[in-house]
């Protein structure tokens, strides 16, 4: 028995506007990092190289999932029967490790130019690169935001707000070129610190992601309104669920207790809706495993659950 009622038409033309929303911001911050970049090292300004270079890795965050898009389309088979959807965490950890990398050395630039007293030239050209960099993830937030809203993406609005504080940093590298112009040198420096406390961010989140999905770290809320659902379905009497990541799609383990003498073709049948059940409650959830077992044996674990504090 085996159906696909998770990839309705509406859920593959929502991802395929997600996706497109990712793109083009990613197409767009390629290319002001890109002229920020070239500005940074025109200026000597190492607040703007910061900044350029947190946009270059959000963009490389971008492209990372993309490419593990791509590899993890690979069906499953008798070599890697799971598939290959973790490749995106492979990718990922290589993008946290570029974000590290450059998170040291927009702060190694910004120590050197701290006791080093080297001048910033041009401020001015500084000040549109740093402008730049405002004005472009201002646009990307938005667009993403207005997209994330018409297809109700939690994950397009949370990078929407992302986009939304990487215009702050911007700012930040924009007022250090200000107070240079208005006769503080060190307020390039001082900035530099301050946008690579905001890499030192992203490098976090990225990190805390990747190694969350890497060691199946599943919100707990998230396993009991699964077990509600598989619960909700006539002849259920427990149910316990269990989740793994596979890259950015969770596969449920739903181990149902059902009466002793339900026959096996009756126990498919349940399965089924149970099926059906979770994955119309979770969108994250691709796949539903299910176990069918005589109630008595279904240990409810591993950790507290609801009922067992009750
Ligand atoms: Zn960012």
């Amino acid at each position: 028995m085996s159906c696909n009622t998770a990839d309705s038409a509406r859920d593959r033309e929502h991802r395929r506007q997600a996706n497109r929303a990712l793109a083009v911001s990613a197409a767009g911050l390629a290319l002001a990092g890109g002229l920020e970049l070239m500005l940074a090292l025109f200026t000597g300004s190492v607040a703007l190289l910061g900044d350029a270079l947190h946009n270059l890795s959000d963009v490389s965050t971008s492209l990372a999932v993309f490419a593990g898009l791509k590899v993890s389309q690979g069906r499953p088979n008798r070599h890697f029967p799971y598939g290959l959807e973790r490749a995106e965490d492979i990718a990922g950890l290589g993008v946290a490790l570029v974000i590290w990398s450059s998170a040291i050395f927009a702060g190694y630039q910004s120590y050197g130019k701290l006791v080093s007293h080297a001048g910033t030239s041009h401020v001015l050209a500084g000040m549109a690169g740093a402008a730049l960099g405002i004005l472009g993830n201002q646009l990307v937030a938005r667009y993403k935001a207005v997209v994330g809203r018409r297809i109700n993406s939690v994950t397009l609005l949370a990078d929407a707000k992302h986009s939304w504080l990487d215009a702050v940093s911007s700012g930040g590298a924009l007022l250090g070129l200000v107070l240079v112009a208005l006769g503080y040198p060190l307020g390039d420096p001082v900035a530099g610190f301050a946008v690579t406390l905001f890499i030192v961010h992203v490098g976090y989140e990225v990190t805390k992601d990747v190694l969350e999905h890497l060691l199946d770290g599943v919100d707990p809320s998230r396993l009991e309104v699964a077990e509600q659902a598989a619960k909700s379905i006539d002849g259920v009497q427990v149910a316990v669920a269990r989740g793994r990541w596979m890259g950015r799609s969770l596969v449920m383990e739903i181990e149902g207790g059902l009466a002793d003498d339900v026959s096996v073709r009756d126990a498919e049948e349940i399965g089924h809706s149970v099926k059906h059940a979770v994955l119309a409650q979770l969108d994250e959830v691709r796949d539903v495993h299910w176990s069918a077992r005589p109630h008595r044996l279904v240990e409810v674990s591993p950790g507290p659950s609801p009922e067992a504090a009750a």
